[in-house]
């Protein structure tokens, strides 16, 4: 599907198109949808990437172990949150 990303020369404005034959549209003559502009930048498509790309070995483990520490330290935080609303509670409470 050739959705591309644009960026506006004039107005800095990013935005997305749909282009090709089918829709009359060429890459070349997309227009600013902000200031009607038609110097805009073609990005490389970063948003769509992930989907069609397939991950390398090298990243999917990064990927995976940013997820697992990510994971790791909520479920720390989770644990501190419930043991100091234990505390609280039995402060106020004043029977431990
Ligand atoms: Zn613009």
């Amino acid at each position: 599907m050739p959705i591309y990303e644009f960026s506006c020369n004039e107005c800095g404005v990013e935005f997305e198109e749909l282009t090709g034959p089918h829709v009359g549209l060429e890459a070349d003559s997309v227009c600013c949808p902000d200031c009607g502009a038609s110097r805009v930048e073609r990005l490389p498509t970063s948003s769509y990437s992930p989907i069609h790309r397939r991950l390398t070995t090298n990243e999917r483990k990064k990927l995976e172990s940013t997820r697992s520490v990510d994971r790791a330290a909520r479920k720390a935080e989770f644990k501190r949150k419930r043991q100091a609303a234990r505390d609280a509670r039995n402060r106020s409470s004043g029977q431990g």
